[in-house]
């Protein structure tokens, strides 16, 4: 289940700050690309089980989707692509290159208060 791998990713990360601060985590944000196929539960789910007993229990996991970019061939103008209409925003070719899908990066912990 490549969820579980990502939340014991995300838990080890989020241990690892917590303690270089000293404070308890309450939140953190995630953000990964449309292809990374990331299910929003089952990431909850498997992060909240595994975060049971640790420092990271009751952690609220945020998960933004960045949409899929491309680059236009013609006038290099770099757009989100919709498969809907797959062209560019600009100058509406359908000559373009498709970005790397973003990677799935922990973006920012909250920490408790005091
Ligand atoms: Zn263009």
């Amino acid at each position: 289940m490549h969820e579980m791998m990502v939340a014991q990713s995300l838990l080890a990360q989020i241990l690892d700050e917590a303690a270089k601060q000293n404070a308890k985590p309450v939140a953190a944000k995630i953000s990964c690309g449309k292809l990374n196929a990331i299910n929003d539960e089952i990431l909850r789910f498997a992060f909240d089980a595994i975060a049971k007993d640790t420092l990271c229990q009751g952690v609220k996991l945020e998960i933004e989707h960045k949409p899929l970019q491309a680059k236009c061939k013609i006038c290099k103008s770099i757009f989100k692509i919709e498969f809907s209409k797959p062209q560019c925003e600009k100058c509406n070719k359908q000559e373009f290159e498709l970005l790397p899908d973003a990677p799935l990066i922990l973006e920012e912990i909250e920490f408790q208060n005091g």
